[in-house]
């Protein structure tokens, strides 16, 4: 019987054990526009993202198989964020010296446009502050979660995938 990976067991995944599941994007690529990453490191039938996707991006023979996408032919549309039933999908652009992080935000309230926010780790620790600078609210027609893209300290690039509002 195989073991049971260490992030299974933790109920989270860090960004080392991410990226020896799946490609990093180079330096260039998360400068040059948002790019789609997906955290998704279970077997499990499930293949929404790869429908949606419009450019083909997100690699999956098969709905058992994980997510993994072609950096190169990702537009950062978003959809996958917005469609993933694990909310499990993220978007990452590097900035000057800021990183963008695009994420699902289930919680109410949806924080606003221009709000600070406090930043949590994948563990839900606070790690810092930072500005939201966009929110598209859920969509109605096809129930997607509702996503902020949230900018942050680069050293935290890697390590934000949440927020509190505080109001
Ligand atoms: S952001 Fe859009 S183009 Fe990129 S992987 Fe997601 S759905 Fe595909
Ligand atoms: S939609 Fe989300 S949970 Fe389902 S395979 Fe894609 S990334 Fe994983």
């Amino acid at each position: 019987m195989s073991e049971i990976p260490d992030y299974l067991k933790r109920g989270y995944i860090t960004p080392g054990e991410l990226f020896s599941i799946i490609p990093k994007p180079s330096e260039d690529r998360l400068r040059e526009r948002p790019v789609a990453v997906p955290e998704c490191p279970q077997e499990i039938p499930c293949a929404p993202c790869r429908e949606v996707c419009p450019t083909g991006a997100i690699n999956m023979p098969t709905p058992n198989d994980l997510p993994v996408v072609d950096y190169d032919k990702c537009i950062g549309c978003s959809l996958c964020v917005q469609v993933c039933p694990g909310l499990a999908f993220f978007m990452v652009q590097y900035v000057g010296d800021r990183a963008r992080i695009t994420m699902p935000h289930e919680l109410l309230p949806l924080p606003e446009r221009g709000e600070t926010v406090v930043l949590l780790n994948r563990a839900g620790e606070p790690v810092g502050r930072g500005k939201v600078v966009t929110v598209v609210p859920r969509e109605k027609s096809r129930g997607d979660t509702p996503i902020i893209t949230v900018e942050v300290p680069m050293e935290l690039a890697w390590d934000v995938r949440a927020v509190r509002v505080e109001g």
